[in-house]
């Protein structure tokens, strides 16, 4: 996802923080180590503002240099009794500098394709006149509109791709669409872990976890003509972006180039896979060329950069090590090479997910907007709150991963120069003041209402001009205004932080159900965060209009103030001549692979001193191996670096899980018992059928059950 969710943390989080930890987000907020119930239902009865408090120095910093709807937004964000987040009739009035030109409900049309309203719809993207809306749970797919007229959008045609999981996890995974620059070809990235859908879903195909490349030589017909799938990557695709890199400048700097269209797709666990595009008879065709390798990495930006000339990628690096962002020269695809990275917090593991990147080039200085995703996922680690990461909340418990305590920021950092930016291997303190150096603003927003559980989350954002537009969840679209922050000149905190120029809660109704399942899954996603009225993960600013997509709702089409929606010139442009593509090869989807999961639950361990591991066995043939835990390589307090815990073999049949125990010896009990928390790491070795064997790693962290801290005493 450019953006993504919880898993996708997550969904838009992505799975793409990495396999291991992709679980480890699916498996819900842990009640244990966190006191508020941040149950979906109670956040969505009580609200995030009842939960956590208002960050007041957020609010103060907006109203020190408010732009014309600063105090309306600060009023647009109520929290807890009486209103209802999904009442979306509550939320009329949640608007300033805005009119709306265009309203589609889409629950007709949704029912007909699908076979159900509760649809949820992801992320968008806009070219040549055509918009691409992502369907990404129960099943993926693709919405085309026509935007000739942008304030009249006019649904073209529906692309449905596989079925997504639902028992083991309802995943998003109709995960990101994007447009090739011509608007001939439509990529979806799709992801899944185990392709066991909903029981209710009509038996389709299962979704196939990588990158669906759809034919819009007839955009009123699209057609599916290859599933491409790197054998990379765990869980599928996150996101996939299409870019060109042109020929070389007549003049101007120079070096390694492969002009060509290539499609650079997030693999989640694995990275960033770089692959070209050709198109022999007009007909798309992918193949590999090229990995940068990152357990991490969320979403990309990719573009020509007008500084150097070189063709620059930039990834939003989630949770990354070090690595807020991290900046390539990729001129030449085969040959990445790495220029910069930036972290206002190296020092911790799990605060800020770094979600989203955008670049501009503004006076000759080169500007990256990165926002960061909120959630509230397991505690953080005694080292980092030790370390002083995230805040901590009101009853002194330790502040959750992905900091969903505090209101989410949007960061704009001056990358003009790259070499000023720290680099790979850089000490901790130095990549912190570097990047401190770096940064010109930061926008919260102007309630200083806290993310919360994925609610009021900063996700998308798009720059055009001096003006940002963001996505936030709950809390709709923004136009923001950061002229201060591109101008160059450094004055406080306050005088560059963007400005609020308009903003709308989208609230058009008829609205749709809230997603459902026949059988709750194994480990929640959707489910587990307080989906609302409206929810917007992405938005696209286009011929001066504002097109947005309710996840819950239907498809807006709006002016803001300052902004002039303009048809295509003479008005409804000429039908595009449709290419004949001849006979489509018959796409082959091949069946996902197989897949062992590993709960990443934080673990209590008994009174008896045993931990229990959950394991799912996600594949139509038998699953046989061995489970090692071990603790992480940090040696903490009471518990050496690296120690092995136990080991356990297990044999499970297709499609089912089971809880394995292992019993620590009575020195890792005592550590354990001593600390908070303990990280471990569980190896295992497994064979699907008679395969060979694979391997499988997940993290997650030990808690002492007060039975063993009473034993131990
Ligand atoms: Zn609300």
């Amino acid at each position: 996802m450019r953006r993504a969710g919880r898993l996708a943390v997550l969904v838009c989080v992505g799975l793409a923080a990495g396999a291991s930890s992709a679980v480890a987000h699916v498996a819900g907020p842990p009640k244990a180590s966190l006191k508020p119930d941040l149950s979906a239902r109670t956040m969505l009865q009580e609200g995030t503002g009842q939960l956590f408090p208002t960050d007041e120095a957020a609010v103060a910093r907006a109203a020190a240099n408010p732009g014309p709807c600063t105090s309306a937004a600060r009023d647009s964000m109520p929290d807890g009794a009486p209103h209802d987040h999904q009442q979306i009739s509550q939320h009329a009035g949640f608007k300033c500098a805005v009119t709306q030109s265009e309203f589609l409900p889409l629950k007709d049309e949704l029912k007909r394709e699908f076979g159900r309203e509760d649809v949820v719809l992801g992320e968008m993207d806009v070219k040549a006149d055509i918009a691409a809306v992502a369907v990404t749970f129960p099943k993926g797919g693709v919405l085309f509109f026509d935007v000739k007229q942008p304030d009249k959008p006019k649904l073209l045609s529906v692309y449905k791709s596989g079925d997504c999981d639902a028992q083991p996890i309802d995943i998003d995974c109709g995960a990101f669409v994007d447009l090739s620059a011509d608007g001939k070809v439509a990529y979806l990235a799709v992801q899944n872990l185990s392709s066991i859908p909903d029981p209710s879903l009509a038996a389709g195909r299962p979704g196939t976890p990588g990158v669906e490349i759809i034919s819009l030589a007839d955009p009123a017909r699209p057609q599916l003509v290859q599933i491409y799938t790197p054998a990379v990557g765990f869980t599928g695709t996150h996101t996939a972006r299409s870019h060109v890199i042109p020929p070389a400048p007549a003049a101007g700097p120079n070096g390694a180039r492969a002009p060509g269209e290539y499609l650079f797709s997030i693999q989640n666990s694995a990275g960033v896979n770089i692959a070209k595009v050709e198109r022999p008879g007009g007909i798309p065709q992918v193949r590999p060329v090229g990995l940068i390798g990152s357990r991490s990495v969320h979403d990309t930006f990719i573009q020509e950069d007008p500084l150097t000339g070189r063709t620059l990628l930039y990834l939003a690096d989630g949770f990354g090590n070090d690595t807020a962002f991290v900046v390539f020269d990729v001129t030449d695809p085969a040959s990445p090479k790495r220029l910069a990275q930036w972290d206002l917090t190296p020092e911790c593991e799990r605060d800020w997910y770094s979600h989203t990147i955008d670049v501009t080039t503004v006076n000759g200085r080169r500007y990256v907007t990165l926002p960061a995703e909120l959630f509230v996922l397991d505690a953080q680690s005694d080292e980092d709150v030790a370390a002083g990461c995230g805040r901590k909340q009101a009853d002194g418990s330790a502040p959750p991963q992905g900091n969903g305590n505090l209101p989410g920021p949007m960061w704009i950092v001056d990358a003009t120069d790259f070499s000023k930016l720290p680099q790979q291997g850089e000490s901790e303190a130095n990549i912190k003041r570097k990047s401190q150096e770096a940064l010109v603003a930061t926008w919260e927003n102007a309630a200083g209402r806290a993310g919360g559980n994925l609610t009021f989350s900063p996700h998308n954002q798009q720059i055009v001009g001096n003006n940002i537009y963001l996505s936030d969840y709950h809390g709709g679209v923004y136009k923001l205004d950061a002229t201060k922050a591109f101008d160059g000149v450094r004055e406080s905190a306050e005088q560059e932080r963007p400005r609020e120029l308009a903003f709308v809660v989208p609230s058009g109704e008829p609205t749709r159900p809230i997603a459902g399942l026949a059988t709750p899954p194994i480990m929640p996603f959707f489910s587990s965060f307080p989906l609302g009225h409206p929810e917007i993960w992405d938005m696209f600013n286009y011929r001066g209009c504002t097109l947005a997509a309710d996840m819950t709702g239907g498809f807006y089409s709006y002016e803001f103030d300052g902004d002039r929606c303009t048809a295509a010139s003479g008005g409804p442009a000429p039908s595009q001549p449709v290419q004949s593509l001849g006979p489509l090869p018959e796409p082959r989807p091949q069946r996902p692979p197989d897949r062992l999961l590993i709960s990443g639950k934080p673990r209590k361990v008994t009174r008896s001193g045993v931990v229990r591991t959950r394991l799912y066995c996600a594949s139509p043939k038998p699953c046989a191996g061995l489970l090692k835990l071990r603790t992480t390589g940090k040696p903490k307090r009471g518990v050496p670096g690296n120690l092995r815990l136990g080991t356990r073999a297990f044999s499970l049949a297709p499609r089912t899980g089971r809880v394995l125990s292992v019993r620590l010896s009575r020195a890792h009990q005592r550590g354990v018992a001593k600390q908070r928390q303990t990280a471990v790491r569980a190896f295992v070795r497994v064979r699907f059928g008679g395969g060979k064997a694979r391997r499988v790693r997940n993290i997650f962290s030990l808690t002492a059950s007060k039975g063993l801290q009473r034993r131990l005493g």
